[in-house]
This record gives C-alpha cells, structure tokens and sequence, in this order.
C-alpha cells in the first residue's frame, strides 16, 4: 500500500469514528465528504490517491489547478470521474477558467463573483457550477469570506443564478490549538447553515465544508459534512513563492507549469 493510500485509510477511520461521536445532532448520521487538498502536490500524488478510491480533490490556485485537472482528465478518461473544488480566493479574471475547470467552487464571497461563474457556466454549456457560500466567521481581517449578517442576503442572491447550484456554506476558523474557539465557531457555523437549509427549502443545501488536517474531527462532531485535508494526506507543503494561504486574494504567479514539473 502507499503511504498516501494508508494516509488515507486513517483519515477515513478517523472521519467514521467522528461521525459516531455527533450522536446529538440532527444530523447525526450525514455522511461525511472528504476532499483531499492536493494544492502544490504533483498529480503523481492525486493519481495514487484516486487509485486509493479517493474522489474528490481541492485546490487553492486557479491556474495551478486547471493544468492538473485537464491532465487528470485526459489520463483517467473511461474511469470514474474525479470531482474537483476550488478552495482558494477567486478573481474576476480567473473566472472563466475556474468555471470551465471545476465541479465545485467553494469560496463565493461576493455577489459580482458569483454573477461571472454563473454566466461563464452558462455560455459554456455546462450544468451548473456547485458552489458554497464562504463566511468569515472568525471576524478576522485577513480572512475571506462574508460577514455572518450577510449570508442570507448572498446565499438567496446565488440561489437565483442559473448557472450556480447553491449547497451550503464553507468556513476556514482560526488557526488556534484552543479546542474551545475552534468548538465555538464550528458551532456558528451549523447554526447559519440549519438556518439556511430552513429558510432556503427549494435549494438543494446538504454541505456545511469545514474543517481540515489539525481539527477535522472537531468540525465533524460539530457537524460538518465536508471536511478539506491536505498535509495529512499528501504530506507537508513547501512554501511556493508568491503563494500565501492567508491572503484574501490569490496573487498572479504564473501559469502553474512549474508546480507540475
Ligand atoms: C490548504 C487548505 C486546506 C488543507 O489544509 P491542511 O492543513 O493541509 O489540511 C483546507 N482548506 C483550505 C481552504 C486550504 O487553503
């Protein structure tokens, strides 16, 4: 077995034995989506995973991400599909690309970028993009994502968009070891995302996405149904220059040729 493979044996074990421990929830028994976070790896990595019956990948870099996914694409043609997310800031430039690219976009946090994929999904003749609204529920500056008092208003904005097909919310809490504000903003999260599936009955909202390698079962009793977990699965990441996780807004580096080589 490769390491990749038994990385993702324990992840999956460890997902199952969380879901067992949300017994009080509503949705105690939802089932839990893993998407592998495959960001700056090569697709040697994303192959062995797949291989390993891993499905659903995350990337965070718009124009890194399109060359893995047309080469996964034309290499896995006959087999089961891969499913892709886009899980990093989107600009306006780059969303023709992603909107060719990927199944899922994750990180809708403003309603002109919502408008772009949605007509960029529609000329293209594709089904609709699914996407996931991203809050900032941390308040932090540096963070993405709305304001927790303007979830509503975008989610309904979104849902209306025929070229979009809203499923709920994504976060990215703060990185802090202490379980109690982890636990805490998890929490806000289920809560804007039961108030969502409620209020919004007509769309099809079945994915909270939060939670990654250093507090995905935390999230999962918490209830998440989508967990993103990169460096547990594929190992440490080097620093890419010009790549900054934190930022709001992805910088231009390239066309992502180099990552693959
Ligand atoms: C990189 C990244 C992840 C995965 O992070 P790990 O700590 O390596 O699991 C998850 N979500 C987002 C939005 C990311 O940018």
């Amino acid at each position: 077995m490769s390491p990749i493979a038994k990385n993702l044996q324990g992840i999956n074990a460890r997902c199952d034995a969380a879901i067992a421990g949300r017994k009080a929830l509503g949705i105690a028994t939802a089932p839990v989506t893993l998407v592998a976070v495959s960001k700056t790896k090569p697709l040697a990595d994303v192959f062995a995973a797949a291989a390993a019956g891993q499905r659903h990948f995350g990337e965070n870099y718009v124009q890194e991400a399109a060359a893995k996914i047309a080469a996964a694409r034309q290499s896995a043609a006959g087999e089961q599909p891969l499913v892709w997310h886009l899980i990093g800031p989107l600009q306006s430039n780059k969303a023709k690309l992603a909107a060719q690219s990927f199944d899922w976009v994750q990180t809708i946090d403003r309603k002109k970028i919502a408008e772009h994929l949605s007509q960029h999904r529609t000329a293209l003749g594709l089904t609709p993009l699914n996407v996931l609204v991203q809050v900032n529920v941390s308040g932090e500056a540096s963070k993405s994502g709305v304001h927790l008092d303007d979830v509503d208003t975008l989610a309904r904005d979104v849902h209306s968009m025929p070229g979009l097909r809203l499923r709920g919310l994504m976060s990215i809490v703060e990185n802090t070891s202490e379980e109690a504000a982890l636990r805490a903003q998890f929490q806000t999260m289920y809560r804007l995302y039961a108030r969502l599936a409620s209020s919004l009955t007509d769309a099809p909202i079945d994915t909270l996405s939060m939670g990654m390698s250093g507090d995905f079962e935390i999230a999962i009793r918490e209830g998440a149904t989508m967990v993103r977990v990169g460096s547990l699965i594929f190992g440490s990441r080097a620093r890419v220059p010009g790549h900054d996780e934190s930022r709001r807004s992805e910088p231009d580096h390239g066309t992502g040729s180099t990552v693959l080589a």
